[in-house]
């Protein structure tokens, strides 16, 4: 009888991430646990289980049992031993994207990319202002609130309101793309009822749903409250702030009765705007002079990145798009079309190719679709793919880092 093997397997559940020639970091896809190596002979051994002749196998050998830090990597599930007669065969995740934009040189990978238009999966469509204009600190307050939140594109001047022949243009239009949901941002006074009613048709015939931004007060509640019992298919975000006379309670407690979703948030300038409500999320905005805010609200800790697993998919992506932004478009009222999280217009909407050469500009400039950690201040970090994607508030502010590792 063939006498059994001991073999050293890299299991397919482990992300092996090559920050530099002496930094590998392992993590387990499946119990986030994870370790950094910066043992040049550990760092070898993992590349060697990783070529393609190995296929993430290799005979442990008796020295490798005087390696602490393969004994660390086998007791966190990082690597595995086995016994075997036969060389174990491990299929290991590999990165290999047919339309991979930087394989190769980039004007011949977007001439043969196929329908570029098919990869707009959202819209955010800026009406007007979607609050009642107060004095003008409270509107920049507001507005800066919507950049950092919504539209990263939208200027302290956006005056103009888009007219309804526009947006039935734009819905139109859309018919090429992959959009499901249209997000639309303006003040509900400026919908009427008959505008509402042809949208959500349009909508409709084009397969797509209609959300709605805008703020709430005391002033608009019935109204909001009408549109939510006659508009049952829309969508409702509804936000406000410390300087809103709003009854949220009263509010909350007559929605509830009726079934169309709409969700409530308050925009929170400070720590003393936080509300005690389960009905009510809250939306931290940036501000300088805030800082410890988001150091004890908002930025992630080591718990939270390592608290929920990264999937081995969400990592590959991670690793080539930016998920909060990739695939969606921002239309100001002036017609002005960015790529979401993006500052610098791609196109306008009275160009007839606007959506094509919207996208086409992203994919070459990338404002935001494919900015991914490794390509700003987290490059060097360990967590580059396992944090979230990056945020619109990072695209801003580019020296701001989300945690406080
Ligand atoms: S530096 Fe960047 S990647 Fe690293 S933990 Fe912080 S946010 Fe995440």
């Amino acid at each position: 009888m063939n006498k059994k093997t001991k073999w050293l397997i890299l299991p397919p559940h482990t992300f092996v991430d090559h920050i530099n020639a002496s930094k590998l970091f392992l993590y387990n896809t499946e119990t986030s646990s994870n370790h950094l190596i910066t043992d040049d002979e550990t760092i070898s051994l993992i590349i060697e289980l990783q070529q393609s002749y190995n296929l993430g196998s290799k005979i442990y050998s008796e020295e490798g049992s005087c390696n602490v830090y393969l004994k660390e990597l086998i007791s966190r599930d990082l690597l595995q031993l086995v016994e075997a007669k036969e060389k174990p065969i491990v299929f290991l995740p590999i990165l290999n994207l047919q339309r991979d934009l930087e394989k190769g040189e980039l004007s011949y990978r977007l001439s043969i990319m196929g329908s570029k238009t098919k990869f707009i999966s959202g819209l955010f469509l800026y009406i007007d202002k979607p609050f009642v204009p107060d004095l003008a600190n409270i509107n920049n307050i507001r507005i800066n609130a919507i950049r950092q939140s919504l539209l990263y594109g939208l200027t302290d001047d956006c005056e103009l309101i888009m007219g309804i022949e526009k947006v039935k243009m734009i819905f139109k239009s859309l018919a090429i793309t992959s959009i499901s949901i249209v997000d639309i941002i303006s003040s509900i006074s400026i919908l009427t009822d008959a505008n509402l009613s042809q949208l959500v048709r349009l909508a409709s015939n084009y397969g797509y749903k209609i959300r709605i931004h805008t703020f709430i007060d005391n002033n608009n509640t019935d109204r909001v409250l009408k549109i939510m019992a006659q508009h049952k298919s829309i969508e409702l975000s509804l936000y406000f702030d410390r300087y809103s006379e709003f009854d949220y309670q009263q509010f909350s407690s007559k929605s509830s009765k009726i079934t169309t979703q709409a969700s409530l948030i308050k925009y929170v300038y400070s720590a003393f705007d936080f509300v005690d409500s389960d009905n009510i999320d809250m939306l931290p905005v940036y501000r300088a002079d805030e800082v410890q805010m988001f150091r004890d609200n908002v930025f992630l800790t080591k718990q939270d990145i390592l608290s929920n697993c990264t999937s081995m998919k969400e990592i590959m992506r991670n690793q080539k798009l930016n998920a909060t932004c990739f695939g969606i478009l921002d239309i100001l009222s002036n017609g002005n079309v960015y790529p979401h999280g993006g500052r610098v217009p791609v196109s306008n909407i009275s160009n007839k190719n606007y959506l094509l050469e919207s996208v086409t500009s992203e994919l070459v400039n990338n404002q935001s679709w494919r900015v991914t950690r490794d390509k700003n201040n987290c490059s060097n970090c360990q967590y580059r793919f396992i944090c979230p994607p990056v945020s619109l508030l990072e695209l801003q502010i580019e020296d701001i880092k989300a945690c406080i590792l």
